[in-house]
């Protein structure tokens, strides 16, 4: 069984401006931060607007907002407006960082322009395991670069093995499950995978703490890692997923249990808190009052439940 690294470790709490915090983002916060403050980590605030479409500036404040009244404070990375903010860490500012990893990319013959469109992948490869699966169909076509901005990284065909801290080893191809992975799409945006690979590496993050419905997704970020120059991956820990009562995961644009409204409704933060424990599988329902969880008591309740990992 993999460990944490040895502290001080740096793991991040990474939302994306899309949609205003629920209580399966404050179930990721639970581990997230109570791993940070049971075994010595240090959590990096990263604004994940890749997204340039879907990303709103009201819905960036509303979850520094949530964040800081759930007494949730970052270690790192911080932007303005935040109660204590010395450095905005947020994807948009610094763009130019993924241009420099395609440029690598490209410059070791990786990477190749594609012109083709969701509808001819899903024609052409199909979907595998739920997913589009790009047969590679423009990596011998010589497309011209100027064509399209869309890029796709060639996968080599390998498994790719990594451990995860909870769930123990895990084996995945990538080449077999995405194929060639999209880099840049037709529009120019960069992609959520290109983007967290760059900059877990680049801000040096050792545990990525994420829900378990990314599982799948993790090798390629491995892969992608390893070419980029990384010498060992992140640790990973995917954590079980909340779901709505109806069994739907929660979404962000649902409605249902936004920390918005459960604070309108009259909620404490630990009483969210305590909620999300509970829905998270850390904390038994009681019968009698809701339960309660401040924000202090996080690193507690990690080490008393967690004394090694290999329980979690
Ligand atoms: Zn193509």
């Amino acid at each position: 069984m993999t460990d944490l690294p040895p502290p001080p470790w740096r793991t991040r709490f990474a939302p994306a401006p899309t949609g205003y915090l629920h209580l399966g983002h404050a179930v990721n916060a639970l581990y997230v931060w109570g791993l940070a403050r049971a075994f010595g980590g240090r959590v990096v605030l990263r604004v994940e607007d890749h997204d340039r479409v879907r990303s709103r500036p009201r819905y960036e404040a509303a979850l520094l907002d949530d964040l800081d009244w759930l007494g949730l404070e970052p270690d790192e990375g911080t932007t303005e407006g935040f109660r204590r903010g010395p450095l905005p860490l947020r994807q948009s500012d610094n763009v130019e960082r993924y241009a420099a990893a395609l440029a690598r990319l490209d410059a070791a013959g990786l990477a190749y322009p594609c012109v083709c469109s969701r509808k001819q992948i899903e024609k052409r490869g199909g979907r595998r395991g739920g997913e589009l699966h790009y047969p590679g169909t423009c990596r011998a076509a010589g497309v011209d670069p100027a064509a399209t901005p869309q890029r796709r990284l060639h996968l080599e065909r390998r498994e790719v093995c990594f451990t995860d801290l909870r769930l123990g080893a895990q084996t995945q191809v990538p080449s077999e499950q995405c194929g060639d992975l999209l880099l840049r799409d037709r529009d120019g945006h960069w992609t959520y995978q290109l983007a967290v690979v760059v900059d877990d590496l680049e801000q040096g993050i050792e545990v990525v703490i994420r829900g378990e419905d990314l599982l799948a997704s993790t090798g390629r970020q491995v892969q992608l890692a390893e070419l980029l120059g990384r010498p060992a991956p992140p640790r990973f820990l995917h954590h079980p997923l909340v779901l709505a009562d109806d069994g739907r995961k929660l979404s962000k644009s649902a409605g249902d249990t936004g920390i918005r409204e459960l604070r309108a409704a009259g909620w404490s933060a630990a009483r969210v808190l305590g909620e999300a424990a509970v829905r998270g599988g850390l904390l038994a329902a009681g019968r009698g009052a809701p339960p309660e969880l401040a924000a202090g008591e996080l690193g507690d309740l990690f080490r008393a439940r967690y004394s090694g990992l290999g329980q979690l």
